[in-house]
């Protein structure tokens, strides 16, 4: 395919870096240009504006969150955007926004699917992540060739876009509760003299497998944070896209508000760089240590 790709942050470059080993033509294009500049020697074509990456079969966006993407994908880009061109959407973006963005790019005669993914860099490099997918069944049939570059499984959910989003929040609202009780009860054990990777060796080997506990639980026991796969910052924004959609249906999500402001300590702190599992570190800290 002859895809766009905007955004080439630690998710985007992984991402393009397959896209292109699949043998996809990519244009990319990134804010802080030098970004760029690595895939191209892998074979990306470096555009100066996002409106050169809005053309051919497809456009993938792999921005921070909402406020980039209402910078970057502004009315007048859409207008420009040649009819029957479709957007995919892979960011974590606000329910709210995603419903916005399905009307004004339909009204445009721009098809748009949400594609969200789950997994780390890591996983996104080894070309393994989970995408949850919404929108036109046909728009995702045509781009399901570079949904199978970057990932394991393409999980299609419906025509609504927005309703993956309602997927990924609910599924990072999970990973940071996991992540919460995982730093508190590392704080626990070692309040009682025991070593953290004791504690993750047997509930990782039992009742607790996976790559949550364990991916995270390791950095908690190391307390070693940098360099940060899933930013806080980003998560923090994450929880707080949990809380606006839970809102939204009037339904309480008590231990979403705990975790968002564990976040805003880390914050607070100045770890907001830092990997999300910085959460182990505002546990040891409530605790004195
Ligand atoms: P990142 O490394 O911080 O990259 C963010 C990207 O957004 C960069 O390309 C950045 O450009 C761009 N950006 C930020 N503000 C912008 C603005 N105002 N205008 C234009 N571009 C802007 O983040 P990431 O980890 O790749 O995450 C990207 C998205 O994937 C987020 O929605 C995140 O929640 C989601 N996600 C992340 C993970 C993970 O584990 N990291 C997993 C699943 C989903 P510059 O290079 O110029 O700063």
């Amino acid at each position: 395919m002859d895809i766009g790709f905007i955004g080439l942050g630690e998710m985007g470059a992984a991402m393009v870096a397959n896209i292109l080993k699949a043998g996809h033509q990519v244009r990319v294009w990134n804010r802080s240009p030098e970004r760029a500049q690595a895939l191209a020697a892998s074979g990306a074509r470096i555009v100066a504006t996002p409106a050169e990456a809005f053309a051919g079969d497809a456009v993938f966006s792999m921005l921070a969150d909402d406020a980039a993407l209402r910078e970057v994908v502004t009315a007048s880009l859409l207008e420009h955007a040649p009819r029957g061109l479709i957007h995919v959407n892979m960011a974590t973006i606000s329910v709210a926004l995603a419903e916005e963005l399905a009307t004004a790019h339909a009204s445009r005669g721009v098809d748009y699917v949400a594609a969200p993914v789950l997994g780390r860099p890591d996983v996104a490099a080894a070309g393994k992540l989970t995408i949850v997918a919404g929108g036109p069944a046909e728009a995702i049939d045509r781009v399901q060739p570079v949904f199978d570059a970057i990932g394991q499984k393409t999980w299609r959910i419906g025509s609504l876009p927005q309703q993956a989003n309602v997927i990924k929040v609910a599924a990072n609202f999970m990973l940071g509760a996991a992540v919460e009780t995982l730093g508190e009860a590392a704080a626990l054990v070692s309040g009682h003299g025991l070593a953290i990777q004791d504690f993750l060796d047997v509930i990782t080997s039992g009742i607790f497998p996976g790559p949550v506990y364990a991916g995270y639980g390791k950095m908690i026991a190391d307390n070693r944070y940098e360099p940060a796969l899933f930013k806080a910052r980003l998560g923090l924004k994450d929880l707080r896209l949990a809380l606006a959609a839970a809102d939204a249906v009037t339904t309480p999500l008590p231990i979403a508000s705990v975790v968002r402001d564990s976040l805003i300590d880390a914050i607070a702190h100045g770890d907001g760089e830092k990997d999300f599992a910085v959460l182990g570190q505002v546990a040891a800290r409530r605790a004195g240590r």
